[in-house]
């Protein structure tokens, strides 16, 4: 141990490695404090090189190794099994060139998404994928989860937004994937790499796409009595032939946290659920969407629907839906994300069905979520010191997600596997898709070092839980 420590400090120096117990204890975690894990180490390097260096020195002492941007992430991603050292590249933070004629940005990893926007304010151009958590993670968390946000309806995820990549592998050497222009010829490898969720090595640059900032944009609060009727008025949305930039329904619990908190945005109090639209595009364009939408939300029994007056208005409706998360700690000391995706048609039963998961264990169950994808977030409040309340927690979240597949979804949309939900892979991956995708991983990290113990189950599912004996085994490797 006091050699390795000696060896990582020698490449990014003592003020760039952490090692005390008590400094580990920040980096138990990151947003999932289900499962802890202490790191043997956490260093900060500052360049390529440096990456390199620590990866090198890993490998010398045979401990693996975990990328790691701000530790937002909710599945576990950024936890360090067995030990390992994090690297984290909060300190890799420069934004290398901005390439308006190009519509290019080249960053380094730590850049925290919110400042890359900023950055291009001035060019006329935004980077588009938006997570809620934008003002803290990073864009190499963003590609390792292939991250979305609000306005992944209009724009899609972080994977419609790379390149090209920077990446040391595993046996610290470095790799180039895709181009600024976007044509590569050859395999895909930048699109694996994105939602590879740090397993095939450290990202240590990302070349991304930048949008032009939309002429105008319009954002509505429509204000409904349940979230089944707002969720109505999505599936009405979208059949109009409309494509807003989001649609994000808040329900009637995480309104009330909300407006308990910080975040207060003035949200009917009395609402069962609000949906959030945002417009956006050329000038003239907008009037008659916002009339179309006023009249679908409307007819599918919105008691209100007001429109942004000014941007101080519209973001005091983006702080509700963005602060969310935060406001729930108004509920308990504790809170699960759920992440799943199902069939936008199919959103009204399953949030019931959802609901009745939540009441049947007698859970605080919230919801708040991209309705415009069908990407659910089932937010159980709980306090995990009461051992027989958390068994009740992730008994539900099982349930939620077979629920998710049954009704033809997907148990992640955006938060990734990580540790959280590697024993579900089997509800959508048969043992030839998840054999496929290991033998894919071990071409960038054969001996499993990376970021070890994330994504593929840890033990073998028993014969109840086997997909294809409920029947709904999608194998979509084959
Ligand atoms: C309040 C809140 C709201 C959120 N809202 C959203 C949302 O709207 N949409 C969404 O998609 N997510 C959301 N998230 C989840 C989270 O913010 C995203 O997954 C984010 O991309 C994680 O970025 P990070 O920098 O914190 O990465 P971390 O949590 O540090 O790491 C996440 C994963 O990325 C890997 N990784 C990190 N850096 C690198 C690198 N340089 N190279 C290779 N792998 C790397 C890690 O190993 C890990 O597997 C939210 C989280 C919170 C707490």
């Amino acid at each position: 141990m006091a050699s390795l420590i000696a060896d990582l400090e020698s490449v990014v120096r003592a003020d760039g490695c952490l090692h005390r117990a008590e400094e580990m204890l920040v980096y138990e975690c990151d947003g999932l404090t289900l499962h802890p894990a202490k790191p043997t180490a956490v260093v900060f390097p500052r360049s390529r090189e440096q990456v390199c260096g620590v990866v090198s020195v890993c490998r010398a002492h045979d401990v693996a190794f975990v990328p790691r941007g701000a530790g937002t992430g909710l599945s576990g991603g950024a936890i360090a099994n067995d030990g390992a050292v994090i690297v984290e590249c909060s300190r890799m933070n420069r934004i290398l060139e901005v390439n308006a004629a190009d519509r290019y940005a080249i960053v380094e990893p730590g850049v925290v998404n919110a400042d890359l926007s900023k950055a291009t304010l001035a060019h006329g151009l935004f980077y588009a994928p938006d997570p809620s958590s934008q003002l803290a993670c990073t864009i190499g968390g963003n590609v390792a989860e292939n991250s979305g946000g609000p306005h992944t309806l209009k724009y899609g995820t972080t994977t419609n937004h790379v390149l090209a990549l920077e990446l040391v592998l595993p046996d610290a050497s470095v790799v180039q994937l895709g181009s600024p222009s976007g044509f590569a010829p050859g395999y895909d490898l930048v699109g694996a790499v994105v939602g590879s969720e740090g397993t095939l090595g450290i990202v240590t640059q990302a070349t991304v796409r930048l949008e032009p900032i939309p002429e105008r944009v319009e954002t509505l609060l429509a204000s409904f009595p349940d979230v089944v009727s707002a969720c109505r008025a999505v599936g009405g949305i979208i059949e109009a032939g409309l494509t807003p930039a989001a649609l994000e329904i808040i329900d009637r619990r995480t309104i009330a946290a909300v407006e308990a908190s910080v975040y207060a945005a003035g949200l009917p109090a009395d609402a069962g659920a609000v949906l959030i639209i945002e417009l956006d595009g050329a000038a003239v364009s907008l009037p008659a969407q916002v009339e179309r939408v006023r009249q679908i939300s409307a007819r599918a029994g919105a008691a209100q629907v007001e429109v942004a007056a000014d941007e101080s208005e519209r973001q005091r409706f983006w702080r509700a839906r963005k602060g969310a998360f935060g406001a729930m700690g108004r509920l308990a000391p504790d809170l699960y994300v759920h992440d799943a995706v199902v069939p936008r048609s199919k959103l009204p039963e399953v949030l019931d069905e959802i609901c009745a998961i939540g009441d049947r264990h007698g859970l605080t169950l919230s919801n708040v979520f991209h309705a415009g994808d069908g990407n659910l977030h089932p937010n159980i409040s709980f306090d995990r010191r009461d051992p027989d309340v958390l068994a009740r927690v992730l008994a539900a979240g099982a349930e939620i997600l077979e629920c998710c597949v049954r009704a033809g979804g997907v148990i992640t949309g955006e938060h990734g596997v990580g540790n959280e939900k590697r024993e579900f892979l089997h509800l959508v991956f048969s043992d030839a898709d998840m054999d496929a995708m290991k033998r894919f991983r071990a071409c960038f990290d054969p001996d499993g070092v990376c970021n070890p113990g994330k994504i593929f189950p840890t033990t073998r599912f028993c014969v109840e839980s086997n997909p294809k004996s409920r029947g709904y085994d999608r194998v979509p490797f084959e």
